[in-house]
């Protein structure tokens, strides 16, 4: 398929389009107007029909889009018709919970290999992901043909990881620690640090109380 250069926001949706059309496929829905999807996953629909005009013209006037067209569309771009594996790196409290959680829902992603530089977790298995030693990080990941990591390490650690992580070819980095990371301009950084949000939440609470339309 042809690359198509969509905008960031564009892109953040996609994974909610999917998730909402898998739901309408398993009620045997065979099609969805824009309204009704703006509804159901609260964004509007001008928005949505921007958004999928990005791919083409998908819907139909007067008809909406064909449910199964779309969600083979969008399984092809979110690459859900191929298994993506994932490393993870630090299984302490926020790996295990990940391992535990391990994408299952929905999903062709999954955390199949873990790494930590504690003896006492390294060579054991972990929610069924083995969890193999740091000495082991370039070899198991370029043998498994892992290009994608989540890193759940201290931040005084983050950055040398991150500089293993290039070295053995890795193409993202999905980084849970609040220290911000330096990589080539070849590797995409995707930064989640729970306790900004969980804080970001509770400012614009106290600020500014109930939020108005969507984000
Ligand atoms: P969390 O931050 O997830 O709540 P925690 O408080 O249990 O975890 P941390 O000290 O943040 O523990 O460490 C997270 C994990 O990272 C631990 O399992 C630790 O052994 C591991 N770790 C620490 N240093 C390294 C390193 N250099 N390489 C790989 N793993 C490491």
């Amino acid at each position: 398929m042809a690359e198509t250069k969509i905008p960031r926001a564009t892109a953040k949706r996609l994974p909610i389009y999917y998730r909402y059309l898998n739901i309408l496929l398993d009620a045997d829905k065979k099609r969805v107007s824009s309204t009704e999807l703006s509804e159901a996953v609260k964004v509007d629909s001008a928005t949505i029909r921007r958004d999928f005009s990005y791919f083409g013209a998908l819907g139909k006037r007067g008809y909406g889009y064909d449910v199964e067209t779309l969600l083979a569309f969008f399984k092809k771009i979110l690459n859900q018709d191929t298994l993506t594996n994932v490393a993870l790196i630090g299984v302490g409290n926020l790996g295990h919970a990940l391992l535990n959680f391990n994408f299952h829902k929905n999903s062709n992603v999954r955390i199949s290999a873990a790494f930590d530089v504690n003896e006492a977790i390294a060579n054991t298995v972990q929610s069924g992901v083995p969890v193999y030693p740091m000495t082991e990080l370039k070899k198991q990941l370029i043998e498994q043909q892992i290009e994608i990591a989540i890193l759940t390490v201290p931040t005084t650690v983050v950055q040398k990881i991150t500089d293993d992580l290039v070295d053995a070819n890795v193409k993202g980095i999905m980084n849970f620690t609040p220290l911000r990371i330096s990589v080539p301009e070849t590797v995409r950084v995707q930064n989640v640090d729970l306790t900004n949000e969980l804080q970001t939440l509770i400012y614009f609470i106290e600020h500014y109380g109930q939020q108005l339309g969507d984000n």
